[in-house]
This record gives C-alpha cells, structure tokens and sequence, in this order.
C-alpha cells in the first residue's frame, strides 16, 4: 500500500476526546475514527489489525471445532422475554413498525438457543459448537478508555452444547486452552492471567482472562507462582490461590480480554431444548459461552506497547509487516525504492510505502507513531553506505544492511 493513496493520515494533533492511550494513539495513527462516545470508525489500517487479530482467534477456535455462523445483531424482544433478560439495563430497545418491540443484541445466547434446537434432535447431533465474530451493542453506563469499553463492539463468541454436563467441562478445558494460544499468539501471553470470576447467574465461577496494566478496570488478586487470579468481586469466597492455596496475593489492575462461562441448562431449559438420548427419553442440554473481545483486545494491545513516540504492534497483528520510506528528493533513490516496494509486494510481503514528498522529520514520526515492527529507509546516504537502514520498532539502534541481504531480516 502507498502511505500516499491509503485512506486515513496521522495527525500531530490529539483528539481533545481521547480519555486514554489507546484512543489518541489510535486515532492520530489513522486507525479509527470516533463516531460517538463509545462507537468508532475503524479505517483501514485499524480494519488490518482488527482483521489480524479475528483470524488468529478464528483459526484457534476451528481447531476445537467450533463452526463459524452469523448470526443477526437485530433480534425479536420476545426472545428476551422468554429468558427474562429483557429488563437488562445495557440492553437497547428499539421499536419498528406497528409497536413491534426489537433489541440489538448484547450476547447472543436468546439467539443461539433456539437457532441450535432447530438443528438437534437426538443424541447424534451433539455435541455442537457454533461461533461468530461480529458486533454486540450494550448500552455501557459510561462508554470510555477508547475502544476498552464501546457501546458497539466487537466479539467473538462462541457456544457450545452437550449432552451431559462431563462432556460440557471436557470441552470448556479444550476451549481454555486454545484462549491461551490466542493470547500467546497475540503477544500478550506473558501478561495474561486467567482469574477466577463471578459465574454470573449460571455458576458459581467463570473463568476471565485479565491481562495486566495499570489502567485496567478489574482489581485482582494474584498467586504468582500460579499465575492464576481472583477476580476482586469474588474474593470475599475465596481463600488464598485456588491452585495450590497460596495466602500471599499480589493486587493488580487489569483488562478483561476473555470470558468463558459453563452455562449449564440455563438457556436451554428456558426455551425448552432437550433432545432424545439413545434410549428415547428426553435429556436437558448442558451450554457453556466463550467470549473474547478483538476490539478491546486491539486497544490492550496499545495499551501495553507504546512509547513516547508512537505504537509498537507484535509482528503478529500489525497492519504491515514492513514499513517502507524514502528519504529525499533523489530520482535516483525514488526508483530504486519503487522497483524494492514492487518486488516485495510481488513476493506477497505486506509493506507500507512512504512514497510522499515530506520531510525525513514527518516521515520518521510518522512510522514510529504507525507502529509496523521492522522499518526500511532508502535514502542518497544508505545506498552510499551500502544499502538501506534497518530498524526494528522495538529497539533503538538502527544497522545498513545490503539489499540482497533484506530478506533475511524479514
Ligand atoms: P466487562 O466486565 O468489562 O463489562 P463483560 O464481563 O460484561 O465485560 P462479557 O459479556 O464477558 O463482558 O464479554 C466477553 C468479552 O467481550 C469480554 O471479555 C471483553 O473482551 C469484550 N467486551 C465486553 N464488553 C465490552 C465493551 N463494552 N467494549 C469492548 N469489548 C467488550
Ligand atoms: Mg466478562
């Protein structure tokens, strides 16, 4: 992509409603762009990292063989009623013609249900596991830290359904696992804890995935020889590390990036879904929910890497594997960098190419607030020493490298 042509240009200027790290460094990279409080444009460098993020998560959840659907955000009211969360206060309400009463939808169990006791009808259809990635909308009391806590937002989850509650806590441990190889996968593992937390109404715990910074809003309580955490709302019933009963709990904030949930019979008991055993007799079906959050996932991500100057994405979500620039005037150096942007682009390797007439100054702030992990600079000066300057985002130094060299850095 030429930084020319592409869609949504930094700006040295920060947004006067940015409440947070992730909001200003996001927005004046060019990355989203906010609608409302709470609601955000996502451009298409933010729409690259978004994207990275939602196929990491999407090939981690296919490997646990959940099947991807899509499942509409507009839902009948009704559906609510019947699981008696229609009085949800986060829930928006909206009323279409002759009275009919609609909500968007917050979580999508008052979808799932009723969509998977269509397709059930005995024992041999389960077990069955269905997600999605796509937008929920909750009326938050107070929409802040940019994309941390949207009104809309983005989730992926998923649902799954048994046929008794030991094959519901067998699958939630191969889903629990595969949560880890997403955050690892997206650089957060080292910072990333899973906690003990409320189960809401289902059970007595739910499972979180907290990772860790200052400006998180959860409070929790760590064993860290464990890693493990206890969610602050929940502490007064827990004594020491769940694990292996530590009393020495560190407190910390962090960010909930991740929540997994055994559901039990909670929703399929309210829309009446059993199925046939294989002796013919009618049995409940046992759910568990899987949540996890690339919108809000993406801001942690800014949250925890950044610097004075800029963002600094792991190579595994960033909008670019490459940032390319020219420095200068030279025709010269022009062209050289335009036959390097178009073979590399021919190899299928992801470069953004600086190719405007700005300053080196413009230029070099630019990428550094941009954030790609490995920067090329061709300049008059480089190609006399030898090639193009190499810097990684992450480190300060900076090395000429021959171009025939290049690939080897990649
Ligand atoms: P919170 O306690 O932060 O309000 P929640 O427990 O209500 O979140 P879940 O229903 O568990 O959220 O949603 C699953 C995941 O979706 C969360 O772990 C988080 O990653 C993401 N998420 C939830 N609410 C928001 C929001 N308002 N904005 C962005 N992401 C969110
Ligand atoms: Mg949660």
């Amino acid at each position: 992509m030429r930084y020319s042509k592409l869609f949504g240009k930094t700006t040295q200027q920060a947004p006067a409603d940015a409440d947070s790290v992730n909001a200003r460094l996001l927005t004046q990279g060019g990355f989203i762009q906010r609608q409302l409080a709470g609601v955000y444009n996502f451009l298409p460098l933010g729409l690259r990292v978004l994207k990275k993020i939602q196929d990491i998560i999407r090939e981690e959840i296919n490997a646990v063989e959940g099947q991807e659907v899509l499942m509409p955000a507009l839902t009948q009211r009704e559906n609510y009623d019947i699981t008696g969360r229609s009085a949800l206060d986060i829930l928006f309400h909206l009323t279409g013609h002759n009275e009919a009463a609609y909500v968007l939808n917050q979580s999508h169990e008052e979808v799932v249900t009723p969509l998977v006791q269509r397709h059930t009808l005995s024992y041999r259809d389960l077990p069955v596991a269905v997600y999605q990635i796509q937008n929920k909308f909750r009326n938050e009391p107070r929409a802040k830290s940019g994309i941390l806590r949207g009104r809309e937002f983005n989730m992926k989850d998923l649902y799954s359904f048994h046929a008794d509650y030991a094959d519901l806590e067998a699958y939630y441990e191969r889903v629990k696992a595969a949560y880890f190889k997403i955050y690892k996968r997206l650089g957060l593992g080292e910072r990333t804890v899973i906690a003990f937390a409320s189960g809401g109404s289902f059970s007595k715990y739910s499972h979180e995935f907290q990772t860790l910074a200052d400006v998180g809003e959860d409070t929790l309580y760590v064993c860290e020889s464990c890693s493990i955490g206890i969610n602050k709302e929940i502490i007064e019933d827990q004594k020491g590390c769940p694990e292996c009963g530590n009393e020495e709990l560190v407190e910390k904030r962090a960010i909930e990036v991740g929540n997994i949930f055994k559901l039990g019979t909670r929703f399929t008991e309210a829309f009446g879904f059993s199925y046939t055993d294989a002796a013919g007799e009618q049995k409940p079906v046992e759910m568990g929910c899987y949540g996890i959050g690339p919108s809000r996932i993406m801001g942690t991500l800014v949250e925890v890497f950044n610097d004075e100057k800029g963002i600094i994405w792991p190579a595994s979500v960033a909008p670019f594997k490459l940032h390319l620039l020219t420095l200068g005037m030279d025709e010269a150096v022009k062209e050289k960098a335009e036959k390097l942007y178009h073979e590399l682009i021919s190899e299928g390797v992801e470069v953004l190419f600086d190719d405007r007439d700005e300053s080196a100054g413009k230029k070099l702030n630019d990428a550094d607030l941009i954030g790609i992990p490995l920067r090329i600079v061709m300049s008059k000066r480089s190609l006399e020493n030898g090639g193009v300057e190499l810097k990684r985002r992450s480190e300060a130094d900076s090395q000429i490298i021959p171009l025939s060299e290049l690939k080897n850095h990649l």
